[in-house]
This record gives structure tokens, C-alpha cells and sequence, in this order.
């Protein structure tokens, strides 16, 4: 996602709530602390989305609405936190059957995906392992990419996966998510704890591969250096194949 829009300068007052929540939080990163922390994150998007909106309406509706579900097949960025919560979220309040099932998908996904660039990831026309029956499994816990993603016209998203890049949103929604997943990073990484963003898939099938992820993260049994997003990768050195990042 990239910041389009600061309408009446409320990014930098909500980055700034963002960062003070995280430096009160993060001595508490344990699973619990990270699911607390999340809902809150979650409350204040939501929050300011409301908020925003009444000052600055769409200009007209958006197309999105359940069971439409062309942005579940794009290249999808998030923070390790927001990876960290959601496969706690899944291994807590899952079956193990079906936490079996997730994991299986997520892998099966993965080793098809893993190093896809976005275009060829949507036009690749795979759909996010944690959709089923064209919803989200992981509605209330999905990454705040997802949660920014938004479209006037639901051809637009449509021929999005045929390779057209001409979506028209409410930009207000995007970067109100983007400024929370930025400023959430920035907080981490006062803390000292460096952040990259990452690809969602491969940093599920990181994190599911471990029975408690987060102190896994902690102890540093899971490295999620191999889903960072190719973008936010090092340049390659001179004898890597061209082709890899
Ligand atoms: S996490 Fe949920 S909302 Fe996000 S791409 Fe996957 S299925 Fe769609």
C-alpha cells in the first residue's frame, strides 16, 4: 500500500497514538500482550475510519461487500506482528484438525508463491489459503492490508487479476491502515526489535510451523527473513541469479 491522502492531518495524531500504544505494550509481547495490543489497533482504525468518513465521505459507495473476494488473490504485506497474531489466532481457536488444515493449505500455497512479485502473484489467480467459500476464516484477526483494501467497482477488482492496475478507492480507508501497519513497525523498531514487511503467505507457513510462534519469534527458533517482501529485501550480491532477489 502506499499513502495517497493526509485530508485534515489526522495521520500524524493517529501515528502518534500508534507509537505510544506500542512503547506501552511491548514489554507485554508475550501472545496475550500482541492479541491486546492488535484489538486495540483495531478499535482505533476503526475508530478514525468512522471518523474520517463523516468529515470526508466516499464520493459514492464502495463495491465491497461479503462473498466478493478478487483482493483474497493478491500479494498481501504484513508487519511480523500481524503474522505473529494471526497463527496464534489460528492455532488457539482452531480444531487441531483444522489447524491441520490450515497449515496444510498455507504450505501447499506457499511453495507455489514463495518469491512471486504482486504482479504475477495476481494474475497467478491463486486465493489466500485462509479463504473459504469466497469469506475470510480469519475475518476478525485479517492483516490491516486487508483491512485498507477497498474498490468502487468490483470489475475493476475483477480485471485486476487479469493484470489491470486502475482500481479507484477511498484512499481515506488505505492509509488509515497503512499509517497504523507503518507506525506499528516504527514502535517495534524503537524497541529495538528490527521489522521488515512480509509476504503473508510464506510468513504464515513460517509461523504455523511452530506450536507457540510468538515465543518462538521471541527465542529466535522462527526467523521470518525468508518472507520478507522482495522489495524490502538487501540487493542481492553480485553472484546471486539474476532472477532472485
Ligand atoms: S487474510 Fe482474509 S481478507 Fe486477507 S487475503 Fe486472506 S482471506 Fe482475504
Amino acid at each position: 500500500m502506499e499513502p495517497a491522502t493526509d485530508g485534515d492531518g489526522y495521520q500524524s495524531k493517529l501515528a502518534e497514538g500508534v507509537l505510544n500504544l506500542v512503547a506501552r505494550l511491548v514489554p507485554e509481547l508475550d501472545a496475550g500482550g500482541i492479541a491486546a495490543m492488535m484489538r486495540e489497533l483495531y478499535a482505533i482504525g476503526e475508530t478514525t475510519l468512522a471518523a474520517v468518513a463523516r468529515r470526508a465521505p466516499p464520493p459514492q459507495p464502495l463495491a465491497c461487500a461479503a462473498g466478493c473476494s478478487y483482493c483474497c488473490h493478491l500479494y498481501v504485506q504484513v508487519t511480523p506482528v500481524e503474522a505473529l497474531h494471526l497463527a496464534a489466532s489460528i492455532l488457539r481457536d482452531r480444531t487441531p484438525d483444522e489447524v491441520d488444515a490450515v497449515r496444510r493449505r498455507v504450505a501447499d500455497l506457499d511453495a507455489t508463491t514463495r518469491g512471486m512479485r504482486a504482479g504475477p502473484r495476481a494474475t497467478s489467480r491463486l486465493a489466500c489459503a485462509l479463504l473459504k467459500d469466497g469469506k475470510c476464516t480469519a475475518y476478525a484477526d485479517r492483516p490491516f492490508s486487508c483491512r485498507g483494501a477497498n474498490s468502487f467497482d468490483a470489475e475493476d477488482c475483477r480485471q485486476m487479476l487479469d493484470g489491470n492496475r486502475k482500481l479507484t478507492t477511498y484512499p481515506h480507508q488505505r492509509d488509515i491502515w497503512f499509517t497504523i501497519g507503518r507506525s506499528l513497525t516504527a514502535g517495534i523498531e524503537d524497541a529495538g526489535r528490527p521489522e521488515s514487511q512480509l509476504e503473508l503467505t510464506a510468513a504464515l507457513a513460517l509461523a504455523l510451523a511452530h506450536d507457540d510462534p510468538v515465543a518462538a519469534w521471541h527465542s529466535g527458533a522462527l526467523d521470518f527473513a525468508p518472507a520478507r517482501c522482495i522489495e524490502a529485501r538487501p540487493p542481492a550480491p553480485a553472484s546471486a541469479p539474476a532472477n532472485r532477489p
